[in-house]
């Protein structure tokens, strides 16, 4: 990989990384806010039904935030953001990978035109 494909990539990622945060914030947020508008209009709910429904809100945030975390990592592995030596995730070290061209964690080259 040369230093321009990983600098592309990078972009790439914030892109497609972004929009499922965005979404994933949307989500939540609406989610937050029906619970919220619900509890008043439905104080005459059987005892008990207010809490299943909290219970599966909070299921539903919890399943929004792990698959916006396995997407991030899905789509890191596709931008090329782990290293082929150790495999570890750069994201959030690319800076370093793109000033040494070399893993930060094994020291193995990365970057076929950075010395
Ligand atoms: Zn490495």
């Amino acid at each position: 990989m040369t230093k321009q494909e990983l600098i592309k990539s990078r972009r790439r990622y914030l892109i497609v990384a972004a929009a499922p945060c965005l979404v994933a914030i949307v989500l939540i947020a609406a989610t937050a806010l029906v619970m919220a508008r619900w509890e008043d209009a439905h104080r005459d709910w059987p005892h008990g039904l207010w809490p299943v429904a909290n219970v599966l809100a909070f299921v539903v945030i919890i399943a929004v935030i792990l698959f916006v975390a396995l997407f991030e990592r899905w789509v890191a592995a596709r931008c090329g953001f782990r290293c082929p030596h150790c495999r570890k995730a750069l994201v959030g070290k690319l800076r370093r990978v793109l000033a040494s061209g070399r893993c930060v964690y094994c020291g193995e080259r990365m970057l076929d035109d950075v010395a």
